[in-house]
């Protein structure tokens, strides 16, 4: 993950600084036509590019709308893709249009024309790491996240198609991408050896010091 930071000072979302316990993360996507983080994120750090537009969200209320994420995922303006957070992750952000915005963090996928498997890849790719660190971060687990229009069915966010309308054109759903996550964040699975079986607890403990002494220092005893 390419994790940048630039909070959106002059955000009035920001402004207001509202701070909220993370109980879950809500997936959306921008729902317009331009994969550059640049469009939403600014100024230009030296990564982003220029927003000739002066259109990007740090500013008080960007399209005219009350509206905040806590990251973007898109294009820098080299063509590769990054996360930027834009809020502390544990400020009340403005994504969801209900009370999903006091419980859960939200990001943003730029959009692109929906059809680029490369890009949609990266974003991907990039939006399952966001979630393992958030998850490992905040000690939230992979069924905690959901998309926008999850959200509406739970009854915790406003009338939107995001993210289900372009993961599906590529085959994936909220599903996959929960259990993509779950993959990345189950531990290692070890396959271990067994050196002894014993009746008596104390042969037990003399052989554990034996093997401690010879460095394995993760040896250990279970009783069944
Ligand atoms: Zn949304």
């Amino acid at each position: 993950m390419d994790l940048n930071k630039l909070y959106l000072t002059e955000n009035e979302c920001f402004k207001s600084g509202k701070i909220m316990v993370p109980k879950g993360i809500m997936v959306h996507s921008t729902g317009a036509n331009n994969p550059n983080l640049r469009r939403y994120v600014g100024p230009n750090d030296g990564k982003l590019g220029v927003n000739t537009y002066g259109n990007h969200w740090n500013q008080a209320r960007p399209d005219g709308r009350q509206v905040c994420v806590h990251a973007f995922i898109g294009k820098l303006a080299d063509g590769t893709v990054a996360t930027y957070q834009t809020l502390p992750w544990d400020y009340v952000g403005w994504h969801s249009g209900g009370t999903a915005n006091n419980t859960h963090i939200g990001f943003e996928i730029c959009e692109d024309g929906l059809d680029d498997k490369d890009y949609f890849g990266a974003v991907y790719k990039e939006a399952v790491k966001l979630c393992v660190y958030l998850c490992r971060k905040l000690y939230l687990n992979a069924e905690d996240i959901i998309d926008h229009s999850e959200g509406h069915k739970l009854g915790i966010a406003g009338n939107h198609a995001d993210v289900g309308h372009w993961f599906k054109r590529h085959g994936k759903s909220m599903d996959d991408f929960r259990a993509d996550v779950l993959d990345a964040l189950e531990p290692v699975k070890l396959y271990r050896v067994q050196v002894g079986a014993f009746k008596d607890r104390r042969n037990a403990e003399q052989l554990l010091t034996e093997l401690k002494v010879y460095g394995f220092k993760d040896a250990f005893i279970r009783n069944e």
